[in-house]
């Protein structure tokens, strides 16, 4: 029997009756954008950042190059500023940064955590960097403290890409309330996904929230009265019910993942696997288990004989896809190799014991090169 990489349906299924009573109310309200379930989910999900303010968006890649846009129409960013980024991160990141007219300098990860290198962050800032845009990797929350550290002496905006981090903390504070502003996607792949595409800027800034809220829209607060060139990314009221749904169970979704997560660390052992390290259990909402073997493609190939669908995050760093080739100069050794050696193990909040039991199994005897 197949065992899939993710089970998006199972996830779902387990609030049907909820989802299916938030859509009616949706369907009979006759309201279906920027209406009472978007304010309600703002405010729910601020509430649940530990923030003041959330500005739903159209899906994570909005959330994260509105932040940048409103940052330039506030005068605190320009046309060729700088921004650092991690190599290895999805193409959004990078998207984000040169749709805004602004330069990604990309960076190299820590093999440990996959994510942004604070001593190499510091190497790679100069006369033109303003911000620093970490990406919580796989659901791992970068070094903030050391991150935030650097930004503050040199005068940068810490952007976070929390669009895998849904639930991470430290210290008890949760992803997206460590930088500036933070970016969230609700693909519905992520650990709180909706039933379509959805996005939200949480921010502690009220002047930059106001400005992400008028973005989204047109640049417009009021109607008919536009006052930056804004554009059309706004959270619907559908999702916005669905994810209202969603929202009070994603830390025990979180903490089961955290539980297989425990369970393929002390059962993976194998001379050409090598699983991740453990840094701290609150750091960590597992949005993806990403192991790491010299021959990835083989082991990828012996899982799936036996049914096992895994996946890879990601094959090609952003700078090398046909996009972005121009930047061709950009070399970076241990992201390239991480691209080569990754490989992300089913995980995910309605995987049973069974299953997680049957990945250890067909990981365990994956066989000597032949
Ligand atoms: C999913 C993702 C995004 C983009 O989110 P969308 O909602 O798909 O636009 C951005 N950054 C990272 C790291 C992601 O994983």
């Amino acid at each position: 029997m197949d065992l899939p990489f993710l089970d998006v349906r199972a996830i779902n299924a387990r609030h049907a009756d909820e989802l299916k009573a938030a859509a009616a109310r949706v369907i009979d309200s006759g309201w279906y954008v920027l209406g009472p379930e978007v304010e309600a989910f703002e405010r729910e999900f601020a509430q649940w950042c530990g923030l003041p303010h959330a500005v739903g968006v159209g899906n994570g890649l909005d959330a994260l190059s509105l932040i940048l846009r409103a940052y330039k129409s506030l005068g605190r960013l320009a046309d060729g500023d700088e921004v650092i980024v991690p190599g290895n991160t999805f193409i959004a990141s990078f998207l984000a940064i040169t749709q805004s007219g602004l330069v990604p300098v990309a960076v190299e990860p820590e093999l440990s955590t996959f994510n942004l290198d604070p001593a190499r962050v510091e190497a790679a800032i100069g006369p033109r960097t303003r911000a620093i845009m970490p990406v919580h990797l796989y659901g791992q929350l970068a070094d903030m403290h050391a991150l935030t550290a650097i930004a503050h002496r040199h005068e940068l905006l810490v952007i976070e890409d929390a669009a895998q981090a849904h639930g991470a903390t430290w210290s008890g504070r949760r992803a997206g309330a460590f930088g500036d502003a933070a970016a969230f996607s609700f693909f519905p792949a992520k650990n709180l996904g909706a039933l379509g595409d959805g996005g939200a800027v949480v921010t502690a800034d009220a002047e930059l929230a106001g400005r992400v809220a008028a973005l989204r829209n047109y640049g417009s607060l009021e109607k008919y009265r536009h006052l930056y060139q804004g554009v059309n990314s706004r959270l619907d009221e559908m999702q916005a019910a669905m994810l209202r749904v969603k929202l009070p169970y994603v830390d025990a979704d979180v903490a089961r993942r955290r539980a297989i997560a425990r369970r393929y660390l002390a059962a993976i052992h194998h001379p050409d696997i090598l699983v991740p390290t453990l840094h701290s259990d609150e750091r960590h909402a597992w949005h993806l288990f990403v192991v790491r073997s010299a021959r990835r493609d083989a082991l990828q190939a012996h899982l799936l004989a036996q049914g096992i669908h895994s996946q890879v995050h990601y094959p090609v760093a952003p700078y090398r896809q046909p996009a972005y080739a121009v930047a061709d100069a950009v070399s970076l050794p241990l992201t390239e190799r991480l691209h080569d050696e990754v490989l992300s193990l089913p995980i995910g909040p309605t995987l049973g014991d069974e299953a997680v039991e049957r990945v250890i199994a067909a990981c365990m005897s994956f066989g000597a090169p032949a």
